[in-house]
């Protein structure tokens, strides 16, 4: 007897119901875009969806078969977001191309990822060009705004309009690879991830949870995160799932464009990584009574750990910073730092320590965290050790990449990089990425720690925390800091500062004054940058200036 088998329908989950259900259910919502020039294109989610279905059919007419990448090189935008959905309707992959990496780097991983055609922003075609040669044979098409279409190329609107009405669309699975990502490459080559039709549908639907982004038909959502960093957190699907208006900034991402766009648009809900949240703080503080309309805005902020001081300063002024951890091997969602309502009403230390932290695993992610000789680790909330995660959206292995297969354990789960410890009340902490922790005469001395309390001093604008061989200790931590200006900051002062959360052996040995932290492209410190530019530190030396 098959007694136990579920009477239920075998229901694929694909981006497909997603897309249909934007006309079906939410056709007049809005879906706003801000163009290079800085005027605006609105369109509803009907057309979009229309011009999604245009764009499959026109790419199964250009010969794209199941699984095959269609790479995108573009902004945050409308057509954009109908190659978000465009693409995997035709069976196709969208591979998002990260335009801020180096033409060198963005070949390889085209090249790599066998793209086969290039969806590209016309005002991106300079970069485009110089990469372009290195790829395969492949088809370009350009979304037209303003410029023209260089001979051997064909304009995206054109393109469109081959995708007759009846031309057949290919049934999809669940399993269908639907969207790809490249890791930025910070330790090594770059690798890339496909993601599953049903893996970002299940993403999309956690994420929207009340107590993970919160997402609601009432909202405005703008996503500074670009569509082409870990497919911008999901914030597109999870936001058109939901019926919300979609605002997107084009190439404009500075503060000043951005609060203009949040104001003028009455956005509700925006996420971004930290550098863009600081830059709006330092705006929002020099006049304060000019963003009023700014209040009650909802952030989440992630990609690298949000500074505790920023968290507080947002508070301060009425916006909501929630901490998002993630990956792109993870779709990327991982945890929130939503406070739960017990911890919320113990005073305002305690609350903001939780909002600080990188918070609770998504529905449907397992966590654990394992120490050196591999044993999985108490969740006390001290235990340090390496993060590990399995879930429905979570990377099982790189494509065509078999070398890095030890990132996954003998029983499948994946091996995250981050070192943290786990809380009893499931709230993940990261001290460190394995690379960045310093390991000072047998003990871990957390940099990110260091350099959060750093960040939290007045005089300082940004600080990174690097770890230097040193003869008798092993490694010792070199504070690299951004002072804000016209400030100072000696040794002494900053002594004073740590000392009131710090053991005195975990204290940076020496500071140096730096013009800025390097970035990675998607805003991280990188931090082996500036390890390489201090190598040869000499540990007591005068304090002096970088050069
Ligand atoms: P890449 O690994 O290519 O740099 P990802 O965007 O996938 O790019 O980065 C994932 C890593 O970013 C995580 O493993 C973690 O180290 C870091 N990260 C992401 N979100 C946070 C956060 N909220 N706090 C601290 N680190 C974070």
């Amino acid at each position: 007897m098959a007694g136990s088998v579920a009477t239920i329908m075998d229901y694929p989950l694909t981006l497909n119901h997603l897309l249909g259900r934007m006309k079906d259910v939410y056709p007049t919502q809005e879906v706003v875009s801000q163009r290079p020039d800085k005027s605006v294109l609105r369109q509803t989610y009907a057309e979009t969806c229309d011009r999604a279905e245009k764009l499959a059919r026109a790419l199964v007419k250009a010969g794209v078969k199941k699984g095959d990448r269609v790479a995108t090189l573009a902004w945050n935008h409308s057509a954009h977001l109908e190659c978000y959905y465009g693409i995997p309707a035709a069976g196709g992959v969208m591979h998002t191309l990260n335009l801020r990496l180096g033409p060198a780097d963005i070949g390889y991983i085209a090249t790599h990822a066998d793209d086969r055609i290039v969806i590209v922003d016309d005002v991106l075609l300079p970069l485009y060009e110089q990469f372009r040669d290195r790829m395969p044979a492949h088809r370009t098409v350009v979304i037209p705004f303003g410029g023209p279409v260089p001979d051997g190329m064909e304009s995206y609107e054109d393109f469109l309009e081959t995708g007759d009405a009846d031309i057949a669309l290919p049934e999809i699975d669940e399993t269908d690879g639907c969207a790809m990502c490249y890791t930025s490459g910070t330790t090594g080559d770059p690798k890339g991830v496909i993601y599953s039709h049903r893996g970002m549908v299940l993403h999309s639907m956690v994420g929207a949870q009340p107590d993970m982004l919160n997402f609601s038909m009432n909202d405005c959502i703008l996503p500074v995160v670009p569509m082409f960093h870990a497919n911008a957190w999901g914030i597109p699907y999870a936001a058109t799932m939901t019926g919300a208006k979609l605002v997107f900034p084009g190439p404009h991402l500075d503060a000043d464009s951005l609060i203009a766009q949040f104001i003028e648009e009455k956005v509700t809900f925006s996420g971004g990584v930290p550098t863009v949240w600081l830059g709006i703080i330092q705006t929002i503080e020099k006049d304060p009574a000019k963003y009023e309309a700014l209040r009650g805005l909802r952030t989440v902020v992630g990609g690298s750990a949000a500074p505790p001081a920023v968290i507080r300063r947002f508070q301060d002024f009425g916006i909501t910073v929630l901490h998002a951890w993630g990956m792109t091997e993870m779709s990327p969602l991982g945890t929130v730092a939503n406070v739960k309502p017990h911890l919320a009403t113990q005073g305002e230390e305690i609350y903001f320590d939780y909002r600080s932290k990188q918070g609770y695993a998504a529905p449907f992610v397992d966590l654990r965290h394992r120490d050196g000789d591999g044993n999985i680790l108490p969740w006390d909330g001290e235990s340090m050790g390496e993060l590990e995660v399995r879930g429905p959206w979570i990377a099982s292995s790189y494509f065509n990449y078999p070398e890095a297969d030890d990132r996954w354990s003998d029983d499948g789960w994946f091996r995250t990089g981050d070192i943290v410890t786990m809380d009893s009340e499931g709230y993940v902490q990261i001290t460190d990425r394995s690379k960045d922790v310093i390991k000072s005469g047998g003990e871990w001395i957390s940099s990110v720690d260091l350099e959060n309390a750093i960040m939290g001093h007045p005089a300082v604008k940004e600080a990174a925390v690097i770890a230097l061989p040193h003869t008798k200790w092993d490694e010792r931590p070199l504070a690299c800091i951004v002072l804000k200006d016209g400030e100072s900051l000696t040794k002494a002062e900053l002594d004073r500062h740590l000392s009131i959360d710090f053991a005195k052996w975990q204290l940076p040995d020496d500071l140096v004054m730096i013009e800025e932290v390097p970035k990675t492209s998607t805003g991280k410190f990188q931090k082996l940058t500036l390890r390489n530019r201090f190598a040869d530190w000499q540990w007591g030396a005068d304090r002096r200036m970088a050069g």
